[in-house]
């Protein structure tokens, strides 16, 4: 089975450096599940989209060895899906392309190809995969039009996509594999 694997909100969390930025900056005090709204600039945060994603770039460029995981043992799971499939690494963050392939490197995340998509994340629907991990709701959406499964990882902006015959949500890893039926 071929696997396309999304990096940002899915294995790794550059979102706490943002909060961290922004938070400072603007003497707030958001948290994670502040972020209800999927590619940002929801009303709380009042930035533009370039911005934002200004802001994740830097974070990419200057932190990338210390931007967290999602969640623990992620390696573990990761492994598995890697030995029983061919397992892409499949971002729209074309722009740390280098930075993305040493975290994943440091974090010993083991992939088949790195595949960068120019564009929205939407696009990733047209590449020939068998299967999407990924935590966008915009992808979602696009994946089940076309008739594509998604693994949806449970996060605080995609929480309005409901459970389709193609889209099935997942709180973490070790549900990823039970689904996949990996031993
Ligand atoms: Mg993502």
């Amino acid at each position: 089975m071929k696997i396309a694997l999304d990096v940002e909100g899915t294995i790794a969390n550059p979102h706490l450096f943002f909060l961290e930025w922004y938070n400072k900056e603007n003497n707030t005090n958001y948290t994670l599940n502040d972020i209800t709204k999927w590619g940002y600039p929801q009303k709380n945060f009042n930035m533009s989209i370039e911005y934002f994603h200004e802001i994740i770039d830097k974070t990419w460029r200057e932190k990338w060895d210390k931007i967290p995981l999602t969640e623990d043992y992620l390696a573990t799971n990761i492994a598995l899906l890697y030995q029983f499939n061919t397992l892409d690494i499949v971002t729209c963050r074309v722009s740390c392309e280098d930075e993305i392939k040493k975290f994943l490197e440091k974090r010993i995340i083991k992939y088949d190809n790195f595949v960068g998509v120019e564009g929205s994340t939407t696009n990733k629907v047209k590449l020939d995969y068998n299967i999407f991990i990924d935590d966008s709701p915009k992808l979602a959406e696009k994946a089940n039009i076309f008739k594509k499964p998604v693994l949806l990882y449970d996060r605080p902006w995609n929480q309005k996509i409901k459970d389709t015959t193609y889209i099935k949500r997942v709180h973490n890893f070790n549900e990823i594999t039970a689904t996949l039926k990996i031993p």
